[in-house]
């Protein structure tokens, strides 16, 4: 299954892009090199470093002794289930940012992530890149979404994911007149790579794992070679067992300390003290 409106050749990034589109270039080898290059006009922030030193709860910045566990895209009728059977034999439970055109389609197993005990937020209803739409279709896309996903579930989500980790100045004026946080993430598994396996997702993780980091993988492969869930499945149960050998407790970002928490302006000493921590983004 294929979803609508795809970038070609754009590298998911994690990029705060501004509304007009004309100072921002996106140089990317495709998703395979996932590596994005902001040509930087006034606002834009982005890019690992300069995202994690000025905004900790942006790029899911969280308790030292916590890793946020999220997924992208889903609910997926064939995957999500498998990574709910694995998640509930392990007792962990996790954030999943949903699509509302994948809710729409299985409103019945959005509500079954709610009903584990998992946190749900807005991916938005079509994944698409967020920087060209203007404001009412920005906040038309995210409001039925955050409306779909509250009616499946019977849970109002408060956390935002924009498609491709790329916020526009629409979208933030959208999630924030809807009471949404955007969260971004700080290590990810890269599945969605073409050729991508359990080794490879993990060897991408582990590179970035610490504590306080919020961990992407995807439930779905609406927007990713056929599969590709398969490659993050495989390496969820590794992912795991390091983290409880390093100590770190694994949970959904509502549980993450200063990312996600409600009432909490992300500038507690602790994520300070992380977001300085000269770590190298390769996102
Ligand atoms: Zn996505």
């Amino acid at each position: 299954m294929t979803m609508t409106s795809r970038v070609p050749g754009m590298a998911r990034s994690g990029i705060l892009a501004p509304t007009g589109l004309t100072s921002v270039a996106l140089a990317a080898g495709g998703l395979a090199a996932g590596i994005a290059v902001a040509q930087a006009g006034p606002g834009i922030t982005g890019l690992g470093p300069v995202r994690r030193a000025f905004f900790p709860r942006l790029a899911g910045q969280g308790d030292p002794g916590h890793v946020a566990l999220t997924f992208d895209d889903g609910p997926d009728p064939v995957a999500t289930p498998k990574f709910l059977e694995l998640l509930a034999d392990r007792q962990v439970t996790a954030t999943f940012f949903l699509l509302g055109q994948m809710v729409a389609r299985a409103p019945g197993l959005a509500a079954e992530l709610t009903a584990a005990g998992h946190e749900v937020g807005v991916h938005g209803w079509e994944h698409r890149y967020l920087p060209p739409r203007g404001p009412r279709a920005t906040f038309e896309d995210i409001r039925r979404a955050t409306e779909s996903i509250a009616r499946a579930t019977g849970t109002r989500p408060r956390l935002f994911r924009p498609p491709y980790g790329v916020l526009s100045g629409s979208s933030l004026a959208a999630v924030r007149r809807l009471g949404l946080v955007p969260v971004l993430w700080g290590a990810w598994g890269k599945e969605w790579t073409p050729g991508s396996t359990p080794d490879s997702v993990y060897a991408s993780l582990s590179g970035r794992l610490r504590g306080g980091v919020t961990v992407l993988l995807h439930d779905s492969d609406c927007t990713s070679p056929p599969g590709s869930w398969r490659a993050a499945l495989g390496a969820l149960p590794r992912l795991l067992d390091e983290c409880s050998r390093r100590g770190l407790a694994v949970g959904p970002l509502g549980q993450h300390g200063c990312a996600g928490t409600d009432g909490d302006d992300g500038q507690s000493p602790d994520c300070e003290r992380d977001a300085g921590s000269g770590q190298h983004d390769r996102n």
